[in-house]
């Protein structure tokens, strides 16, 4: 196979020359700054094909209004007179709808069948990272709210996930003693995984040096050269670097990127924020997501982190203090020992977001050889051994035997100009 470059050394761009290098291919992975600085490293870590659900979902307009209110909430939408972002959000809304919402699940379920078969195959591949394979807890204050989120994720049983068990109090406390008493029930579903998300990613980038493929850090792409719809060079700080093929993997900067290259992606960036502790004296057992607080406490070796908000205000790593403190006191309300250490960690990362919830995988029409893996919201960890694998399938054979027309970039009117 001829030379692929890809652009974006994230969860998506190095699973992608992983799956690539393994049929063959001759890879160069060009990263702006280092691997990982994204959105891929300090997010929660869960692999969760059980959230196959697309962010724009029937009712979710009514909670968001409800949630713009507060700053502290777990979803911020900057309001910007900006006619794309106008645009992305009356998309978004249009897919707040049950048909939108259930093609899109039932597309995303579809690509996650490969996940776990896939992110196994890694390890034997013999890429290494920190594995956890405890399942996920949801728990919540109320008993009501708990029930709502496992009536959500029964909605899954139609696609042969099996139903979890509601548990009181007694027995969530039995499989999770770490938990604070104002924790009064919740629900186990004992398949899903986590990583630590820089071991995924430095485990990956040291896997691929090893098998003979470049990753370059500071190498920023800033457009294509190309006769008529063939690319031959992407053209980078450092001058052109030839190329036979190009995947744009750029996260939250893909359609930023993609506009340099010559077509339009409808990307906005979802940010979200991150607490992590070193040796804080917690002995977590399972990661938790927080019913009320949506967000995520995710048990490490030797760390803790709890993360989450949703926060739509444009391509920028700002921090916002009330949203870390809301991070900080979902963490303190959930666990019985939290202690504000000032030993934390914050950190922030945006979600390469789609109107229509789901990712953009495929070839770029009117070109011959650009393709886009991006845009996985809140599920670029646990989809991209099968992003990479569905697209380097294409890549190679020119079909894939994953069904990829819900993701193909053409549903957006993406196509390369001439
Ligand atoms: C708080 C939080 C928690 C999350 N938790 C989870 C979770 O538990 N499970 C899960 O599955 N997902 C989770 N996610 C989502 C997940 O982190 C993202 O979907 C995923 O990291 C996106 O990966 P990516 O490779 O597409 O993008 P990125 O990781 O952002 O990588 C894109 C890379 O492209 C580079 N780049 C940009 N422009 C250029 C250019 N012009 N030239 C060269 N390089 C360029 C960037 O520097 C960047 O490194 C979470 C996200 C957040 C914010």
């Amino acid at each position: 196979m001829a030379r692929t470059v890809i652009v974006g050394a994230g969860v998506i761009g190095l699973a992608t020359a992983w799956a690539l290098r393994r049929r063959g291919a001759e890879v160069v992975v060009l990263e702006r700054g280092v691997p990982g600085i994204g959105a891929s490293s300090g997010n929660a870590g869960w692999i969760v094909p059980s959230m196959s659900t697309p962010l724009p979902a029937p009712g979710l307009v009514k909670t968001s209004l409800k949630w713009m209110l507060h700053n502290d909430s777990p979803l911020y939408i900057k309001p910007r007179a900006n006619p794309s972002f106008m645009r992305w959000m009356w998309q978004f809304y249009r897919n707040c709808r049950p048909g939108p919402y259930d093609a899109g699940m039932s597309a995303l379920v579809d690509l996650n069948r490969l996940t776990f078969p896939e992110l196994d195959r890694m390890r034997a591949d013999g890429v290494a990272f920190e594995l956890h394979s405890q399942g996920l807890l949801y728990v919540g204050l109320k008993v009501e709210n708990v029930v709502e989120a496992y009536e959500h994720v029964r909605d899954l049983e139609r696609f042969g996930f099996a139903p979890p068990r509601l548990l009181d109090a007694a027995e969530v406390h039995r499989l999770e003693p770490a938990l604070s008493e104002q924790v009064t029930a919740g629900f186990h579903l004992p398949d899903e995984r986590h990583v630590r998300p820089e071991s995924f990613v430095t485990g990956m980038v040291e896997w691929l040096v090893e098998h003979g493929c470049e990753v370059r850090s500071g190498i920023e792409v800033k457009g294509i050269e190309r006769q008529g719809g063939v690319v031959k060079a992407v053209q980078t700080n450092i001058g052109p670097l030839e190329a036979d093929g190009v995947v744009l993997a750029a996260g939250a900067w893909s359609g930023h990127v993609a506009r340099t290259m010559g077509f339009a992606l409808p990307i906005e960036a979802g940010k979200g924020y991150s607490i992590t502790i070193d040796q804080p004296g917690i002995d977590l057992r399972h990661p938790l997501d927080l019913v009320e607080a949506r967000a995520a406490i995710t048990p490490f070796d030797g760390a803790l982190r709890v993360a989450g908000t949703m926060e739509l205000s444009g391509l920028n790593v700002r921090q916002l203090q009330p949203r870390v403190e809301a991070i900080r006191r979902a963490g303190r309300t959930h666990l019985a020992n939290w202690q504000d250490s000032g030993r934390e960690r914050t950190w922030v990362g945006m979600r390469p977001l789609t109107p229509d919830g789901l990712p953009v995988i495929g070839k770029v029409a009117g070109s011959a050889n650009v393709y886009v893996a991006t845009g996985h919201q809140m599920l670029g960890v646990t989809l991209a051994p099968a992003t990479g694998v569905a697209l380097a399938e294409l890549i190679d054979t020119g079909s894939s035997s994953v069904n990829l027309t819900p993701f193909d970039p053409a549903r957006f009117g993406t196509r390369l100009r001439v």
